[in-house]
């Protein structure tokens, strides 16, 4: 393929699995600044498609571009380096270390030139771990040792350790599973700011909250892509209320 506008290009995407395809020849290309939902049933391939995008999984055939730059040739660190930042199912960050040292472990190592300059790294770095914190609600609660907060702050501090990276491109597993009525709100308004300067693919079950943040929403079915388009569209389409949101 040409170079394309697009942040993300996939094509043809496909790995099996001692022969089962998992992920079957697919297409998606998510724009700058969109926040893209994945739905589909148990086993539909959503979570496969992000250890794909994130190197964690190695494809068997096809193409992932991001800025038009081949991810599947890169390791999973090339492709952090590269701007991609993902987000796991369960939280994995330092609980005995405070909200602060959590983000600030974050700061990737060796950035720009002047990397060596420690005085002015850590200038950097405070600054960064002040605005991260801002963003993901808990400028209040930097002291707080990561094991006391709440499971929904413990998200949202994972989701600003990937943050401090500057990721372009940010993929989250199922972020609001576990998470209080006003958290998932809190999150979809966390989401709707981030993604205004960065893409987002979020995996997500709860159809109120895909509704408060999908710019579009992809709906995949045993590997390939069953609907795709604007969030009404797709919940009024027969066969997406047939394979799931029927049941
Ligand atoms: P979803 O996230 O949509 O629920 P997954 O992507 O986790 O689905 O899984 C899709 C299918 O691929 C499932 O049948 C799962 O068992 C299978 N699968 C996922 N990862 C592997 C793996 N590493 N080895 C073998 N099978 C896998
Ligand atoms: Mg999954």
């Amino acid at each position: 393929m040409s170079n394309t506008d697009f942040v993300l290009a996939v094509e043809d995407l496909t790995v099996s699995f001692d022969g089962f395809k998992a992920v079957d020849k697919l297409n998606m290309y998510i724009d700058k600044n969109e926040l893209r939902v994945v739905i589909g049933p148990n086993g539909a391939g959503k979570t496969t498609v992000l250890d794909l995008i994130c190197g964690k999984t190695k494809s068997t055939a096809g193409s992932i571009k991001f800025k038009n730059r081949e991810l599947t040739k890169l390791s999973e660190h090339e492709i952090v380096r590269a701007g991609v930042g993902r987000k796991f199912q369960t939280p994995s960050i330092y609980e005995n270390l405070s909200v602060y040292q959590n983000l600030e472990v974050s700061y990737p190592k060796g950035r720009g030139v002047f990397g060596s300059l420690f005085f002015k790294r850590s200038d950097e770095v405070m600054a960064q771990v002040y605005k991260i914190a801002k963003e993901i609600m808990m400028e209040d609660i930097l002291h707080t040792e990561a094991a006391l907060l709440s499971h929904g702050q413990k998200q949202w501090l994972e989701i600003g350790m990937l943050l401090m990276q500057e990721p372009e491109l940010l993929m989250l597993d199922e972020p609001v599973a576990g998470m209080s009525a006003k958290e998932r709100d809190q999150t979809a308004e966390l989401l709707n700011r981030i993604c205004q300067n960065r893409s987002v693919i979020v995996i997500e079950h709860d159809m109120e909250f895909v509704k408060k943040i999908a710019h579009k929403v992809t709906v995949l079915h045993q590997g390939k892509i069953l609907a795709e388009g604007a969030m009404d569209k797709v919940q009024a389409n027969e066969k997406v209320i047939e394979v799931y949101l029927g049941h």
